[in-house]
């Protein structure tokens, strides 16, 4: 019989890379160091627990609005308005199982057979997956790099417009090469939107992941964006509520109503009580946010400085996200070589850069928030050891 659908044969079935073989190892009873999954190591905050399970106390465990919680889509209308400038209700806020849900509902909603949809280089596989899945085709436009860092180039990118292109999807701050776009990058992306009539998916997950004092700006509220812009985050990163399965999709009423129509051709509703836990992450205390920061960027700092002082590699600080994105050219070994090789010899697993694109090949990327601040620097020791006098392979 033959069970699979053409759907099924398209990237995603790639899965999470070096995370399901490092896994292995640890089942073995490896003592692995995990760097390479963007999870974050702290624990959800107190009072977002309580009020978790205040409504659980409460009974509040039956189906909600199709489009979730009013109170929630609200509290983030608000927020997005007050701190964005990009005014909106709560109409314009859909409630997703994370960022993911939300991208998959994008896709889905938008895209035929064969639509193109652009992406920066590095990029996010996921997001990938989920647009070949959806039937539409990744055009990916490699970013620029000076000094290491990777940002937009508006020249490649409109050089890449075809009559079939229908989306740009952005990622600020970008997983996984750290970059914080500015207003001029972001606004020469939002031009090229402009002049070719397009919608940008932007991909914001990382929205308060910010370092040395750098702020996030959200693309829907350039000059003219609004209209065009899908906005996804999550309670994921910032707010460490990964496991909790619950972020957002903001944009125009009748884009969101799309991707309502999706959702409920999935999940229909978003678990009721976790809704009432992300209302008081959003009303609630934010001393999470920075408390959260200033440990990620300790860690961001360590990991920095030890792996500039290894031969061969060199490591821009990263301006924001969770990820740093050496540079590994010079050890004269691919990044799949090398992930490899830390994971055998160091018991550390991290990625290599050419899960995120052809022009990553010559990089790693090390997630430096998914492991206590001790555990980072135990990585990073047996990391200078494993290549100290080079690979022996
Ligand atoms: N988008 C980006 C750029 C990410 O890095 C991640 C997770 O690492 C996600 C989306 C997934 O977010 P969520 O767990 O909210 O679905």
């Amino acid at each position: 019989m033959q069970w699979s659908s053409r759907r099924m044969k398209t990237q995603a079935s790639k899965g999470f890379g070096m995370y399901e073989v490092a896994a292995r190892l640890q089942s073995q009873g490896a003592d692995i160091i995990h760097l390479e999954i963007g999870r974050p190591s702290v624990d959800t905050p107190a009072h977002i627990k309580e009020a978790t399970k205040q409504a659980l106390d409460d009974g509040i465990v039956h189906y909600g609005e199709l489009n979730g919680l009013g109170e929630l889509r609200a509290a983030l209308a608000e927020r997005y308005t007050r701190h964005y400038g990009a005014a909106c209700d709560a109409d314009e806020v859909l409630i997703t199982n994370g960022v993911t849900q939300a991208t998959f509902a994008v896709f889905m909603a938008a895209l035929d057979e064969g639509d193109e949809v652009i992406v920066l280089e590095p990029f996010y596989p996921q997001h990938n997956s989920k647009i070949e899945f959806a039937g539409g085709k990744v055009v990916p436009v490699p970013m620029s790099a000076v000094n290491g860092r990777y940002a937009p180039d508006p020249e490649r990118i409109a050089s890449a417009i075809t009559p079939r292109t229908k989306m740009i999807v952005l990622i600020n701050p970008a997983n996984p090469c750290g970059t914080v776009m500015t207003r001029e990058e972001l606004l020469s992306v939002a031009k090229i939107a402009e002049q070719h009539d397009l919608t940008v998916l932007s991909d914001e997950v990382y929205e308060f992941n910010t370092f040395d004092g750098r702020k996030h700006i959200n693309f829907a509220s350039l000059p003219g964006m609004r209209e065009r812009t899908i906005t996804v985050s999550a309670f994921t990163k910032a707010y460490a509520m990964d496991g909790w399965r619950i972020g957002y999709a903001v944009g125009p009423r009748h884009l969101i109503a799309d991707l309502q129509r999706v959702t409920m051709n999935c999940t229909t509703h978003t678990n009721i009580f976790v809704q009432y836990g992300a209302l008081e992450a959003v009303r609630g205390s934010q001393d999470c946010l920075q408390e959260f920061l200033a440990k990620d960027q300790a860690r961001r700092d360590i990991v920095v400085s030890r792996l500039n002082t290894i031969p061969g590699i060199t490591c821009p600080a990263p301006e924001g996200t969770i990820y740093a994105f050496p540079d590994i050219s010079a050890l004269g070994h691919s990044g799949d070589v090398l992930a490899h090789y830390l994971l055998e010899n160091a018991h550390v697993a991290v990625e290599s850069g050419n899960f995120y694109g052809s022009n990553g090949g010559q990089h790693l990327r090390i997630c430096f928030g998914s492991e206590p601040i001790e555990r980072v620097e135990e990585a990073m020791e047996r990391i200078e050891q494993a290549l100290k006098g080079g690979l022996t392979l």
